[in-house]
């Protein structure tokens, strides 16, 4: 009785076991290699009569490990699926049931890696992003635990920690990294970049806030009528106002002296102000004693800051800079327009395919001209169109949608006639500006 019931799952097995080679991960993260094939299999089914012949003959090797595969390939199938803690209960099964198994631990981290850099991503748009990460830490660490050698684990720690201003624990988890893989793409201008931030920012002082970690140059502190906290919070309020945009991030902020930005921030052009790259960076210049002129900066940089969280970047250039310029425009200072005008009346306004470029040129004029420009277009824009649709275009943006695209879903109009149109309505503007000009202040 029980040799029939036997060779009857053999060979209910040795089907099986055709399609239970465990599928292994090419790197230390998710690639859908031979998933698609696995993700047409009936996997709950499949484990399941695996369990039962396995509950019934333990001892039995080709079981156990047919198990342990089944489990292995229904988890990546589900990873795939970012259904991410059933995957990880799956590997774990299969980690129990066959510990020997090097290509499931690997896969196992790979999973924890996915789920916890899914999250780093996505964590603005998560309900509990004030954990999310800690979560993600606890994630890579597990990531580690099963691989060792999972370098990519490794850089995502070190962003994590420096994205709370942990910078020794940075550099320490991207040496790891370099370690095992030297080579892997922007690991080792991270570790440029570390080194650098850590020097100059070993004498500044912490000051406390809800929704910044700021670092502040001693010098700064002295600046009378100045004060960092006041001047991000009342940016914050209202900046994430106008976009309708919810801060659940702490952004890092370094309030630095000249020499010190210098050794920070070696290629920021000589009329940087400030600078923003996950950080907020800002420079007391000579026009230090300018509060005004930091304040604005602050406005600009923190509306980078914004922006990047709404469109994962995804966001030319020039229109990044328009909308930080406007929001200077409304609560900063009031940006100039002496470029501008100059090359309308000389008919030298700049190629909208060319001001990408212009917006960074080393030609100081070409630049503060490409800076104005931008800022007016955005201005007209939300003139005519108004400021909630400028927030659902960056919306689209964040959904990788490309920008001609994103611009004619929003306003019903491609960009080409947006562009037509206000260089036609620009005479009346500058007519007006001109009527009421601001103080001459340098653009940031
Ligand atoms: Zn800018």
């Amino acid at each position: 009785m029980h040799k029939i019931k036997l060779s009857l799952v053999i060979q209910l097995i040795s089907v099986l076991l055709l399609l239970l080679v465990p599928i292994q991960l090419s790197g230390d993260t998710i690639a859908p290699v031979n998933i698609t094939e696995a993700a047409k299999e009936d996997w709950p089914k499949i484990i399941s009569q695996l369990e039962d012949a396995y509950n019934r003959y333990p001892n039995n090797p080709e079981i156990k490990n047919s198990l342990a595969n089944a489990y292995n390939n229904y988890a990546l199938v589900l990873a795939t699926q970012k259904k991410w803690s059933s995957a990880e209960k799956y590997l774990q099964q299969a980690v129990q049931t066959n510990p020997t198994n090097t290509a499931i631990k690997q896969n196992l981290s790979a999973v924890y890696f996915s789920h916890a850099y899914d999250l780093y991503q996505n964590y603005p748009q998560t309900s509990y992003s004030s954990s999310s990460y800690n979560t993600a830490k606890q994630l890579v660490n597990q990531a580690i635990a099963a691989n060792a050698n999972n370098a990519h684990a490794y850089i995502l720690l070190g962003d994590i920690e420096n994205a709370n201003q942990n910078l020794a624990a940075a550099a320490k988890a991207w040496q790891r990294a370099a370690a095992i893989k030297p080579s892997i793409p922007g690991l080792q201008e991270r570790l440029v970049r570390v080194s650098r931030d850590a020097s100059a920012e070993a004498n500044m002082n912490t000051k406390y806030n809800m929704f910044f970690i700021i670092k502040v140059d001693p010098e700064v502190e002295k600046l009378a009528g100045f004060d960092i906290n006041e001047a991000l919070d009342s940016t914050r309020i209202h900046v994430s106002n106008d976009l309708n945009y919810t801060q659940n991030i702490k952004i890092p902020v370094i309030v630095y002296t000249v020499d010190n930005y210098k050794e920070s921030v070696p290629d920021a052009p000589s009329w940087s102000e400030g600078a923003f790259d996950g950080k907020i960076r800002i420079v007391l210049t000579k026009y230090k004693n300018n509060i005004a002129l930091l304040k604005s900066t602050i406005v600009h940089e923190y509306t980078h800051a914004v922006i990047q969280d709404l469109t994962n970047g995804n966001i030319p250039r020039w229109f990044n800079e328009g909308i930080a310029k406007y929001m200077e425009y409304k609560y900063g200072l009031p940006p100039r327009i002496n470029y501008l005008a100059q090359a309308f009346n000389s008919n030298n306004i700049i190629e909208w395919d060319k001001i990408n470029d212009a917006i960074v040129s080393p030609n100081v004029n070409l630049a503060m001209l490409a800076y104005q420009q931008s800022f007016n277009f955005v201005y007209y824009m939300v003139q005519r169109y108004g400021m909630s649709k400028l927030r659902a275009l960056l919306d689209l943006l964040g959904t990788n949608m490309a920008f001609d695209t994103a611009v004619l879903q929003t306003y019903g109009v491609p960009l080409t006639t947006i562009q037509r149109n206000w260089q036609l309505w620009l005479p009346d503007f500058i007519a007006q500006w001109a009527e009421a000009p601001v103080p001459a202040i340098p653009d940031a």
